[in-house]
């Protein structure tokens, strides 16, 4: 099929615009330094150049961050008044969206991600996190934990490569809103927005050792999960890794929460409208290259709209853009890494073995760097492993289903229970799905709509805990005697 994509003149940002050093740092006690680990060269995976070197941290460097985080909890920010803690995070709030346009492009370097999405999503979001919970510090009182909740301690947090800054917002901003101390770890592919956010939280003279960040592996991050001055473990992260955790702080008295993995089913009725469902089924999976753990991966169509939804969704796929991730007009980026690469062939592969039709749109890949085109499965079974695993890449899964009650259950049919997708023109049919299905987020005709005052979470296998909203509190406070959610 030739592709019906519009011709655009190339509008790449600068990559100037980034600010990168040659060199970055551990951030420890309001100081970045050295770390005692070995240093890495974080690559730009749309064409595997080295954008800087990063020094990692290791266990003694833990010991530090820690150390640092419960001085400054004892010492000052336990004590600080929640209308003082708020003007540092809507301090904070405010240089993340004075720097918005610098952390994009470094967020699109670093990660892969289109600049679109970087610039319109990510750092955004980052900064609202960031502005929702400076209004929640003064007001603990008031959200239903009790007339005067208080704060775990210090917070050992681990994030993902796939959202950088969001996910440290995501963490940093409840933690600090009530009053816990941090030491985060970013994923090792991209520290770079994360180190960039140390730099803006000292700028902001938040007092030393409140937020600590330490780049490195996961042995950095296990030594956080498993260190003895550590309170509460934030993980966000694959589930097998979410498992290891939970075993290892059995019976340590740590506060757990975890956002693992998930394989959404997105529902499509016969009664929906199918052009509107078809943007949806786009964004659900191929927004951020599917490196999304809430992505729309499994595709529920009714049998009777089946073919119809098809050849929308391939026509529709004919016109993204694939490429330079700081092309302004690009719709789908790089994979962030050889290793995830390497993961969405294997599984894709499979699906071939398995018997699914596999189908992708014209769309030649850069010689360089790590890409894998849009691709859709149609014929799939639901012991497929592409039915069942997540893929986190740019894969569709198609499944048909003929009555509700059969979408449901096929939807439901999984060890994973992050979000949902309903497509349909009735109000009665959406609210019977919503409360059938096991999954933490459900959206209805719409998908991926991130919201800071809204909770987002997992059932199953997919995690526990919630962060966003009042809910995302619960997991930073001692509430003992109080519904928690
Ligand atoms: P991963 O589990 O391999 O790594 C996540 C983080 O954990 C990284 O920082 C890594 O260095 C660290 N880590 C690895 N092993 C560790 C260990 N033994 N102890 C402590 N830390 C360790 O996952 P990934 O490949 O980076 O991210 C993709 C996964 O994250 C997907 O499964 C995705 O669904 C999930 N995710 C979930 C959410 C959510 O909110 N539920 C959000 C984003 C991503």
């Amino acid at each position: 099929m030739p592709s019906t994509a519009f011709e655009y003149a190339p509008a790449p940002e600068s990559r100037d615009i980034a600010r990168l050093k040659p060199s970055y740092g551990i951030f420890v006690n309001g100081e970045f330094r050295d770390g005692r680990g070995e240093a890495i060269k974080t690559i730009n995976p749309a064409d595997e150049e080295p954008l800087a070197e990063v020094a990692e941290a290791n266990a003694a460097d833990v010991d530090d961050a820690v150390a640092a985080a419960r001085k400054a909890y004892e010492g000052t920010w336990s004590a600080t008044s929640g209308a003082e803690r708020a003007k540092y995070l809507f301090r904070i709030a405010r240089a993340i969206q004075e720097r918005a346009r610098e952390l994009a492009v470094l967020e699109s370097l670093d990660n892969g991600k289109p600049i679109r999405e970087s610039r319109d999503v990510d750092i955004p979001t980052a900064a609202a996190h960031f502005f929702y919970y400076a209004g929640w510090a003064d007001k603990l009182q008031y959200a239903g934990l009790g007339p005067a909740p208080r704060p775990i301690g210090v917070a050992g947090q681990v994030i993902p490569w796939n959202f950088p800054l969001l996910m440290a917002a995501w963490k940093i901003a409840p933690a600090l809103a009530t009053g816990n101390t941090v030491v985060l770890k970013p994923a090792e592919t991209t520290p770079l927005t994360a180190l960039t956010l140390a730099e803006i939280i000292a700028e902001c003279d938040l007092p030393p050792g409140v937020v600590n960040i330490l780049p490195g592996g996961p042995s950095v991050g296990q030594s956080i999960v498993d260190h003895p001055g550590v309170d509460k473990i934030a993980f966000t992260g694959s589930t097998g890794v979410g498992k290891m955790i939970q075993k290892s702080v059995a019976a340590s008295g740590k506060r757990v929460s975890l956002e693992l993995g998930g394989k959404a089913a997105n529902i499509i009725f016969d009664d929906a409208a199918i052009d509107q469902a078809i943007e949806g089924i786009v964004n659900g999976i191929f927004f951020n290259q599917g490196h999304v753990c809430c992505a729309g991966s499994r595709l529920l169509v009714q049998e009777s709209v089946h073919e119809e939804v098809i050849a929308g969704l391939q026509e529709r796929l004919q016109t993204l853009r694939l490429g330079d991730p700081l092309d302004k007009n690009t719709d789908i980026g790089a994979i962030n890494s050889s290793a995830q690469l390497a993961r969405v062939r294997a599984l894709a592969d499979s699906g071939d073995a398995e018997g699914a039709t596999r189908w992708s749109p014209d769309c030649p890949l850069p010689d360089r760097g790590f890409w894998f085109p849009p691709t859709v499965f149609t014929g799939v079974s639901q012991a497929n492993r592409i039915a069942r695993e997540e893929i986190f890449g740019p894969v569709l899964s198609v499944l048909t289903f003929r009555t509700p009650a059969e979408a449901i259950e096929k939807a439901n049919n999984t060890p994973y229970g992050l979000s949902a997708g309903i497509w349909t023109e009735k109000g009665s049919r959406i609210l019977w799905a919503a409360n059938k299905l096991r999954a933490g987020v459900v959206w209805a005709n719409t998908f991926n709509r991130f919201d800071p005052a809204s909770p987002f979470g997992g059932y199953k296998e997919s995690g526990f805990g919630r962060e966003g909203g009042r809910h995302g509190l619960t997991s930073y406070l001692e509430s003992e005697g109080y519904l928690a959610q």
